[in-house]
């Protein structure tokens, strides 16, 4: 599964955003081959389409899909050169799918800032420094060993040999590797590597209760959003504290809690949803008497390893796929009209999934 890290510096709220994920957490029964890892927190991603469907088909059980947030506490200054934890964070940075990078924008006199005072701008650029001096380690690393091989004569590594050394320019600057102006031939030479700086990032901006209604208010929010619009990163204003309280409420409590604050989402929904389409994720959807479901696979997926993502066997076996489009079946009111007026179509293996497809696979064993 698709697995987006939680990093930022001590005491930015990290912990306390981890915990509002693992409070709200998913239905636990709906995912009983997940691994129990206490900085694993599993989420539902909100979608409305489930909730209609459910409408449309009564089952049993409906089953939103899930999201995946695992918590990297310990990133400190001088991580890249091994001081506090370092190097052990940075190993499991490079195993996710992209970052949620914490930046504390909440002013509280009694919660120490490790540099003395709220500063975004100062927390991101400490953050990156770490990350990109990571990367160039590792570039210089690999270097040593191209520089070697490609007397061979081997256009490949000659390839790769060419990127990195674009790549150590640039992180020696400070840019970080996404903003490095590699080829698409270039990045796939150099993806082993899985270099921290080619994630893609979403700055939580963290601000107290006070400005919870309205964060924009907070002028560090602002900040944070300069500097993740000149980075083409995300960002989602957040107040961690009060997440973890809403996290604790039943459902209609949660949605007059939020009515009270004049709120349409938690902004742990809203970040769920942001990460997801950071990670270029959609949701498809299989919908009958026993249950409704919502599956979530990368865009550009066809149709068998779509199959996959709920049986190996479906993958195997897949013969066709039958598929109506959400709003159709949503605008003809049930299966039968839907297909009665043509909505829905016999899709094969070439089939390239889009998001809201209501699928239904057939496949032999
Ligand atoms: P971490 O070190 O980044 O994991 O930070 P924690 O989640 O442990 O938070 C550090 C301290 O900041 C804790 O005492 C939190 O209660 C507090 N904190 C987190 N978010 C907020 C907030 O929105 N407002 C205030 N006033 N304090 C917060």
């Amino acid at each position: 599964p698709l697995v987006t890290g939680i990093v930022g510096l001590p005491n930015v709220g990290k912990s306390t955003l981890f915990n509002a994920i693992t409070r709200a957490g998913a239905e636990s029964a709906n995912y009983p081959f997940c691994t129990i890892d206490p900085n694993v927190g599993v989420v539902d991603v909100p979608d409305d389409r489930l909730d209609r469907l459910a409408k449309l088909f009564n089952p049993q059980r409906v089953v939103p899909t899930s999201f995946q947030f695992v918590d990297i506490a310990g990133l400190v200054k001088g991580a890249s050169r091994g001081e506090g934890l370092g190097n052990k964070f940075l190993a499991h940075i490079r195993e996710v799918d992209a970052i949620t990078h914490v930046v504390r924008c909440f002013e509280d006199e009694n919660i120490t800032h490790v540099d003395g005072k709220v500063d975004p701008e100062g927390d991101i650029e400490t953050i990156n420094l770490e990350l990109v001096l990571a990367d160039l380690e590792s570039v210089e690393r690999r270097l040593e060993r191209t520089a070697r091989q490609k007397k061979s004569g081997d256009k490949e590594v000659a390839q790769e040999h060419e990127a990195l050394l674009k790549l150590r320019e640039g992180l020696a600057e400070g840019i970080p590797a996404r903003r490095i102006g590699l080829s698409e031939e270039e990045r796939e030479r150099v993806r082993h590597l899985n270099l921290l700086t080619f994630k893609k990032v979403l700055y939580a901006a963290n601000v107290g209760e006070e400005d919870a209604a309205d964060p924009d208010a907070n002028p560090h929010v602002q900040t944070v959003r300069r500097i993740a619009a000149a980075e083409g990163a995300g960002v989602i204003p957040i107040c961690a504290r009060l997440e973890a309280e809403i996290a604790e409420l039943e459902d209609e409590e949660r949605r007059q809690f939020l009515e009270e604050l004049g709120l349409k989402a938690s902004g742990l929904d809203r970040l769920v949803a942001a990460a997801y389409r950071l990670l270029g994720l959609i949701t498809y959807f299989t919908a009958g008497e026993k249950e409704v479901r919502a599956w979530t696979i990368r865009e550009g997926t066809k149709a068998p390893q779509a199959a996959g993502v709920i049986h190996s066997d479906f993958e195997r076996g897949f013969i066709r796929a039958e598929v109506v489009a959400y709003e159709d079946l949503i605008a003809a009111g049930s299966m039968a009209q839907a297909r009665e007026r043509g909505m829905v179509r016999l899709e094969g293996k070439d089939y390239v999934v889009l998001d809201g497809d209501v699928m239904h696979f057939r496949f032999s064993v």
